[in-house]
C-alpha cells in the first residue's frame, strides 16, 4: 500500500467545484487585492478564532513579523520563544532586529517549559512567543498570568493550532496579538502563501492594517514605512470555502488520532503525543519519538509510508543563527526531539485500512 506523508491534491480535490465558483467570481469582480473577499473571509476566520479581529497578510511568517512591529518591539528587546519551533518564529523576531531567548520545552507535550520561562526574564524582556506546536495549544492560561505579572507583550505562534484549545479558549485568541499560517500543508491551508493575525484590539488590528499595505490608509499617502503584505482575493475566497469545513477536518483529524494512539499504546519504545491538562490538539502532525527512528523511517518508506521530520536541526543548531554562538547542547530537550522524532501521516480523508497498515507496519518493524 502507498500511503503519502500528506495528500494534498485528495484534501482540495473535495471542495474543487466551489474553489472553481470563487476562481471565477474572483476573475469577474475585476478586483483582486484588499476587497470584499478579504473583508469577509476575515470576519469569518475572526469568528472561528474566538477573536474580535483578524486581518490577512501574506503568509504566517509575515503575520508574526508584523504583530511585533505592531508593539513596537525591536533592536535590543528581548523576546522568550520555544528551543523547538519551526526556524519562522526565530526569525520573525530577528528581523525586527529583536533577541531571540530560548526556552526550553516540556519533553511530553514539546511547548514551552512555563516553569523555565521566569528565570529568562531581564530589563530588556519584552514579548513572549508561544508556538502552539504540532497542533496543540501550549499552556497558554499560565502565560498569560506571568505575562501580567511581568508587564509583557503575549504574541502567539498560532499557525499550527487553529481549532486547538486550551481549557475551552481558543489557541489564537490568548496573545495580545497572535499570527497563524495559511500555508497549503497547514490545517486550513490556502492554494498559495496566506497568513492572519488575530487580536481583540482594535488599534492593533488597525496598525496591521496600515503595516501591511505601504504604511498607507489612502492610496498614495504613507503614514509609516510599511509593507506589502497581503492576502489576496483569491487566496481569501478560497479559504473562506474551506473555513467552512476546518472544524470537521479537525474532528476528523482528532479520530485518526485516537486510532493511532489506541493502536500503538504503550509499545516497545515507541513514544506518543501527550496533551497537557486542559490542553486539546487539532493534531495539524502526529509526532511520535523513537531511539530508532532514522531505521523505522526508512522500514515504513521501504512500506510505501512517506512520513516527515519536524524538524530534523533545531534553530540554535542551524547556520543562520551562528552569530549567537549558541552551543550543540544547549537546549538538549530540543536537540533530543529533534533527533528522535517522526511525523506520521495524518489527514482527513484517510481512512480504517490506511491507518491499520501503518499500525501494523510499525509492529512489524519492532517484531
Ligand atoms: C508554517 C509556520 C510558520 C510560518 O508560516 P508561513 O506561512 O510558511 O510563513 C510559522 N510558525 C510555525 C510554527 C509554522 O509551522
Amino acid at each position: 500500500m502507498n500511503i503519502p506523508f500528506l495528500d494534498l491534491k485528495k484534501i482540495n480535490q473535495n471542495y474543487e467545484h466551489d474553489l472553481a465558483a470563487q476562481l471565477h467570481s474572483v476573475i469577474n469582480s475585476g478586483w483582486f487585492i484588499t476587497g470584499n473577499k478579504l473583508i469577509e473571509f476575515e470576519k469569518n476566520y475572526a469568528d472561528f478564532s474566538g477573536s474580535q479581529f483578524s486581518v490577512g497578510v501574506g503568509n504566517g511568517l509575515d503575520a508574526l513579523i508584523l504583530s511585533l512591529k505592531s508593539l513596537n518591539i525591536g533592536k535590543d528587546d528581548e523576546v522568550i520563544v520555544p528551543s523547538n519551533t519551526y526556524i519562522a518564529s526565530w526569525l520573525a523576531i530577528s528581523y525586527v532586529g529583536a533577541i531571540v531567548v530560548p526556552v526550553e520545552p516540556r519533553i511530553d507535550t514539546y511547548n514551552i517549559d512555563v516553569s523555565l520561562i521566569e528565570e529568562k526574564i531581564t530589563s530588556k524582556t519584552k514579548a513572549i512567543m508561544p508556538v502552539n506546536l504540532y497542533g496543540q495549544a501550549a499552556e497558554l492560561d499560565k502565560i498569560m498570568a506571568l505575562s501580567k505579572k511581568h508587564n509583557l507583550y503575549v504574541i502567539e505562534d498560532n499557525a499550527q493550532a487553529q481549532g486547538a484549545l486550551c481549557h475551552g479558549k481558543l489557541a489564537g485568541s490568548f496573545g495580545h496579538i497572535n499570527g497563524t499560517s495559511f500555508y497549503p500543508g497547514k490545517n486550513l491551508g490556502a492554494l498559495g502563501d496566506g497568513g492572519a493575525i488575530t487580536t481583540n484590539d482594535a488599534d492593533l488590528a488597525e496598525k496591521i492594517k496600515v503595516l501591511r499595505n505601504y504604511g498607507s490608509q489612502k492610496k498614495y499617502y504613507n503614514e509609516i514605512k510599511g509593507y506589502n503584505s497581503r492576502l489576496d482575493e483569491l487566496q481569501a475566497a478560497f479559504l473562506d470555502v474551506k473555513l467552512k469545513k476546518l472544524a470537521s477536518e479537525n474532528e476528523q483529524r482528532v479520530i485518526i488520532a485516537e486510532n493511532y494512539l489506541q493502536q500503538l499504546a504503550n509499545f516497545e519504545d515507541l513514544i506518543l503525543p501527550q496533551l497537557a491538562e486542559g490542553c486539546t490538539s487539532n493534531y495539524h502532525l502526529f509526532v511520535v519519538r523513537t531511539k530508532r527512528r532514522n531505521e523505522l523511517q526508512k522500514f515504513l518508506l521501504d512500506k510505501g509510508i512517506g512520513t516527515v521530520i519536524h524538524y530534523p536541526v533545531p534553530p540554535h543548531m542551524q547556520k543562520a543563527y551562528k552569530e549567537y554562538e549558541f552551543s550543540d547542547d544547549q537546549f538538549p530537550i530540543a536537540s533530543l526531539i529533534a533527533e528522535t522524532c517522526l511525523s506520521l501521516p495524518l489527514y482527513p480523508g484517510m481512512d480504517d485500512e490506511q491507518i491499520n497498515y501503518i499500525c501494523n507496519t510499525i509492529k512489524l518493524f519492532y517484531a
